[in-house]
């Protein structure tokens, strides 16, 4: 049964308003208001006898069903003239009556009216109204919401949440630059297509594929694009949606998809997040979690339950294979997993030339520039990033996407959303010591990745910064490039400290400081590259929330433990001194840029080594030149 508090309230509301005017109604046709007759001074009772007997009352009012009477009577003391009392009658004094008629005083009763009771009655009206009315609005947006009041009210029938496409209309050409797993993935697409080939063999087709790779490096896109290859439906469910609040629920909803699935085979089903249901059982804080499992449970039931050849295949992405619990992954089940990784350079280039089709660029640019000024970028980022560079052009009401825009964009997107520069003040001159102080450090460290820009223009939580051209492609980093990354991270500092004393150091160090020191704590503790030796002391498994188990396992010992400081704090020492000694020998050339950088704002890498090398050798870097 529904219970429903909106038709409740709906009908409590208006019945409760209409009670209100009709009882205000009954009130307010009554006659004689008693505010018009006030007396102030009062009378007593005997004293109101002793006037009626005298025939001084000329007039008499009853109130409240004869309890109090307002009284006209002439007044001896003020030469008898008429003046008007009030007179708090007892209950049965009918003997009153009696003698008015009998010494023919014109009186007069007047019904109950109680003003008082009146606004109090309504006072106490207002909040009932006032709560009803909020909770009204309040349940009827909440249950337009999903897990709001009104779906627990509901939560007995499941809810059909997962989406079914009949055509995703996505190509494998609109999936870009991880070729493996779309090669990999090819054979799906036959199977969806040409079953009997495999069959005929007496090949077992796979059940299920697991999709493993960061976010947003496409697993959803390449997902659909399997459905839109082989024109088979599309359902696509969110891990956590299985996960509700009630047990049973999610176990619920993984029997209604197959069930689906099953009536449209063949088909895919999209299974995101995996990681959200298919944890490793019994772990965490406390054991296990009862609904997680059971949908868990029923997920595998389901997956032995249908025969291989029914043209269902089950497709799966998560970050985090890891944390899956083993059962999934064993044959007959997931026993396909395809690794999505960020692009490289290529497929940047490639990913760029998807999402370019449909914008419009400036002959100026070059997509090959933009794919070597963007490693790490993932496709959505890029996706991304070329969709802020067509907002801005529009913004500036310009024809085509210009260089300008994409380096703005490329900016954003890295390092977030561009604020005003500060005005020439001395804390202006501190943030333009500090980044120069980056770059010149930076520039003069032979193993330091070259400087690309140097900005005071503030962006996200920076006041300023420095960026440099990341070395891509080069996987393994060598012992001296790390010792030069935390150099040119403490250059800042360093600069702050040389120019303005130790003293005037300030806080804007602080992001730098935490990157470096974890820097030169996995030197000592991961890639043994301090006088402890090569061992690795740290593992990297391990966060409880992430579906491990909470256990407190210290891998080595105390003494260890304030060796591994002693040698972070070393490496970090021999770094510092080396930035500072390098800013005091180059401070003529560090005033020059600092005034130069105020003037400019922004100085690119280029002219920055141009200036720099009038004063001192600037180490050739080898350029990295990626193959496309
Ligand atoms: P994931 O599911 O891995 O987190 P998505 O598939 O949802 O990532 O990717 C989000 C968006 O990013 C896609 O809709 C697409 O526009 C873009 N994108 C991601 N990877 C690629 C790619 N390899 N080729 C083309 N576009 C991509
Ligand atoms: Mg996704
Ligand atoms: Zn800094």
């Amino acid at each position: 049964m529904k219970f429903s508090w909106k038709v409740l309230v709906l009908w409590t509301l208006p019945a409760l308003v209409i009670g209100f005017f009709f009882w205000q109604g009954a009130f307010a046709g009554a006659p004689a208001d008693m505010s018009k007759n006030t007396a102030n001074t009062r009378m007593n009772y005997g004293r109101f006898l002793e006037y009626l007997d005298g025939d001084r009352v000329t007039s008499v009012d009853l109130y409240e069903g004869g309890r109090t009477a307002i009284i006209e009577a002439r007044d001896p003391d003020i030469e008898n003239r008429v003046q008007r009392w009030r007179v708090d009658l007892p209950v049965n004094a009918p003997e009153v009556i009696t003698k008015l008629k009998e010494k023919a005083i014109s009186f007069d009763a007047h019904p109950v009216r109680n003003d008082g009771a009146i606004w109090g009655l309504l006072g106490n009206l207002v909040f009932p109204v006032l709560l009803i009315t909020g909770l009204f609005f309040l349940f009827r947006r909440s249950s337009n919401l999903p897990g709001g009041p009104g779906q627990a009210m509901n939560f007995g029938k499941s809810r059909a949440r997962f989406q079914m496409e009949a055509k995703t209309g996505v190509k494998f050409d609109d999936v870009a630059g991880i070729e493996e797993a779309k090669e990999e993935l090819q054979e799906v697409v036959t199977f969806l297509k040409q079953p009997e080939r495999f069959t005929a063999v007496g090949a077992r087709i796979p059940k299920g594929v697991l999709l493993v790779g960061p976010p947003g490096t496409g697993k959803t896109l390449l997902a659909k694009a399997i459905a839109g290859e082989a024109g088979v439906p599309f359902f696509s469910i969110s891990g956590s949606e299985f996960v509700e609040m009630f047990v049973g629920v999610g176990a619920s909803r993984v029997r209604d998809l197959f069930k689906k699935a099953k009536d449209n085979a063949p088909c895919i089903i999209f299974i995101d997040e995996i990681d959200a249901v298919g944890r490793q059982r019994g772990a965490g804080i406390g054991g296990g979690n009862d609904e997680r499992e059971q949908t868990l449970n029923q997920l595998l039931t389901e997956m032995d339950g249908f025969e291989g050849n029914t043209g269902i295949i089950i497709i799966a992405a998560t970050n985090r294979p890891d944390v899956l619990d083993s059962a999934l992954l064993r044959p007959g089940r997931f026993d396909r997993q395809v690794t999505v990784d960020p692009p490289d350079i290529k497929g940047r280039l490639e990913i760029l030339q998807v999402h370019a089709r449909n914008k419009k660029l400036d002959t100026s640019v070059s997509l090959d520039a933009i794919a070597r000024r963007t490693p790490g970028f993932t496709g959505a980022d890029l996706a991304n990033l070329l969709n802020e560079a067509a907002i801005l052009t529009a913004r500036r009401r310009k024809e085509a996407i210009t260089l300008r825009e994409i380096d703005d964009a490329v900016d954003r997107v890295v390092a977030g959303m561009e604020g005003t520069p500060l005005v020439d003040s001395k804390s202006k001159r501190l943030i333009a010591y500090h980044e120069i102080g980056h770059a010149l450090v930076g520039t003069l460290l032979k193993d330091h990745d070259p400087v690309q820009k140097v900005t005071l223009i503030p962006r996200g939580q920076a006041q300023g910064l420095t960026w440099f051209t990341p070395n891509e492609e080069q996987g393994l980093i060598s012992r001296s490039q790390l010792k030069a990354r935390i150099t040119g991270a403490l250059g800042g500092r360093a600069a702050e400290e040389v120019i303005f004393g130790a003293a005037e150091v300030t806080t804007g160090a602080g992001g730098d400081l935490q990157q470096l020191s974890g820097m030169a704590r996995q030197m000592v503790t991961r890639f043994g590259m301090s006088n402890l030796g090569p061992l690795s002391l740290e593992s990297q498994q391990g966060e409880v929330f992430l579906g491990r188990d909470w256990t407190t396992r210290s891998e080595y010992s105390e003494s260890i433990a304030s060796r591994i400081d002693g040698q972070v704090r070393e490496i970090v020492e021999q770094c510092y001194d080396t930035a500072k000694k390098l800013i005091r020998d180059h401070r003529t050339v560090t005033d020059r840029l600092v005034d130069l950088l105020i003037e400019k704002e922004t100085i690119d890498g280029e002219e920055f080594r141009q200036i720099l090398a009038e004063y001192a050798e600037v180490p050739e870097k080898q350029q990295y030149v990626p193959q496309l």
